[in-house]
């Protein structure tokens, strides 16, 4: 039996493949000797390259220049970003690229935003390209993704296609980018003829989990107990992080909370500073207050303006917390971990607040209770949809003054569509003990037998597996290849 594990090679994206990989829960190894049937690489191909892959390898390369085996590209452009493989989404990638010409998946345009005249709309390339070479094959994308996947950097824009509102966020739509990264690594399997096994993403095989949190800018009585009120009558055990600064001036916590409701702190002044002395004595001040005012440990915090650093990082390890999200980081996306080791679990920056601010700028009537619901109920459809978690936020000021007709809603399509409802602190606990649990899986080519082991028997296996000619995965299905035999052990 031979181990299916990914390689990956240690290079400058290595920690982009390395994301991917963790999320999906594959097992892999940094590979510098290419003795796995897939290998992932970014940038400039190591000399083996076109040894192991006439050899039957697969090589998935992100960010391909200079490919060998007579692979020719169209030189560079800069571009805003891209329509993705995977339904065709627009993702905001800027940067500099290099232009693959021929059949693939997905489209870059060296002309972005023009109209069709004379129905000629040309020099368009595929984000996403394959090619089969002796034995093995190589697919490629020109377009740095794993570099673009671990960059930091945020601005104010449009991030959401159900709403012209901005927000400071992520430069990148990260969630894309890691959906690109997973379908050329389907594509990857597939040509190496295996079958992709994974972890679920979600607790009890669910498609998603439904995350309500509320940060907590002042407390703005009564709309925190409004809050707290509509969440436990709907059963949502919703998570909300208080600031200090903000609650003092806008006072009226409530005066218990739930025990199954996570209160954890938004520091104490309401930004992110430069230095770790300065986060973490901003960590502490707001550990201090709420502990003071809630009545509980306060272990876990969400930074204010959704801003993230290196050194808030280390003052979060420092004082011992372990998770964190921040849409100034990433948005949308599945649980990562950021540099220095803290767990990232992204939320939907949209907050009523910021669309009422946005609106009062242009002039236009802000939107209302149901308005709001409808929102918020899109962006649960399509995060399902793309098997993305739920998690959204708010805050006391404006959200909390539509509780009793946003919140019931919520919860109510999350019932419908069996996603369990759970804290950020409790979807936080499932991924770290996921993480313990990539799974081992070997084959025997000869003998046409694969053999999966969980590494945890509460987390099922998925095992993708795919026509030779369609593309198209078909999860948890167990059919195989032509003669192969599969064997689950522990489940
Ligand atoms: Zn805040």
């Amino acid at each position: 039996m031979k181990d299916i594990t990914v390689g990956v090679v240690a290079d400058g994206g290595a920690a982009g493949w390395l994301r991917v990989l963790a999320q999906e829960g594959i097992a892999h190894q940094i590979a510098d000797i290419p003795d796995s049937p897939v290998v992932l690489v970014s940038g400039r191909s190591p000399a083996w390259l076109e040894a192991y892959v006439a050899k039957g390898g697969v090589a998935v390369v992100s960010g391909a220049r200079q490919l060998p085996f007579d692979i020719d590209d169209a030189g560079s452009a800069v571009v805003s970003g891209f329509e993705t493989p995977v339904g065709g989404r627009f993702c905001a990638a800027p940067g500099l690229v290099t232009r693959f010409p021929g059949a693939g998946e997905g489209v870059l345009r060296l002309h972005e935003d023009r109209i069709v005249k004379y129905g000629s709309d040309p020099d368009r390339f595929p984000v996403v390209l394959s090619r089969r070479i002796g034995a093995g094959a190589i697919v490629y994308s020109g377009v740095a993704l794993t570099e673009l996947l671990m960059a930091q950097g945020d601005r104010l824009r449009a991030f959401c296609e159900f709403t012209e509102v901005t927000e400071r966020v992520a430069a990148v739509d990260k969630a894309d980018v890691a959906d690109t990264l997973l379908h050329m690594l389907r594509l990857g399997f597939q040509r190496a003829g295996l079958p992709m096994v994974r972890l679920p993403r979600f607790p009890g095989g669910a498609r998603s989990v439904f995350i309500l949190r509320v940060d907590v800018d002042g407390a703005y009585a009564p709309h925190t107990q409004n809050l707290v009120d509509a969440a436990r009558a709907a059963n949502l055990p919703a998570s909300f992080y208080v600031n200090a600064d903000l609650s003092s001036r806008f006072p009226g916590l409530p005066d218990s909370w739930p025990a199954e409701f996570e209160v954890g702190q938004h520091a104490q002044a309401h930004t992110l500073f430069d230095t770790y002395e300065e986060n973490l004595a901003n960590l502490k001040e707001g550990r201090a207050w709420v502990e003071a005012r809630v009545g509980r440990d306060v272990t876990s915090f969400v930074a204010p303006r959704g801003m993230w650093n290196a050194s808030l990082g280390e003052a979060l390890a420092q004082i011992g917390y372990s998770y964190s999200s921040e849409f100034g980081l990433d948005f949308d996306s599945l649980p990562f971990r950021a540099e220095g080791g803290i767990l990232q679990v992204p939320v939907h920056p949209y907050s009523p607040e910021r669309a009422s601010r946005w609106a009062e700028e242009r002039g236009v009537t802000p939107p209302g209770g149901e308005e709001t619901r409808d929102y918020f109920l899109a962006v649960m459809r399509r995060q399902l949809a793309l098997g993305r978690p739920m998690h959204v936020y708010g805050h006391p000021e404006v959200l909390g003054g539509m509780a009793d007709t946003v919140v019931p809603a919520m919860a109510a399509f999350a019932l419908r569509e069996q996603t369990p409802c759970l804290t950020l602190g409790a979807y936080a606990a499932f991924w770290q003990r996921r993480e313990e649990a990539y799974p081992t899986v070997r084959y025997d080519l000869a003998a046409g037998t694969l053999q999966a082991s969980p590494a945890d028997s509460s987390l099922p296996l998925i095992i993708e597996v795919w026509e030779p000619t369609n593309v198209r995965v078909r999860e948890r299905e167990t059919r195989l290849p032509a003669g192969t035999t599969l064997i689950e052990e522990n489940t």
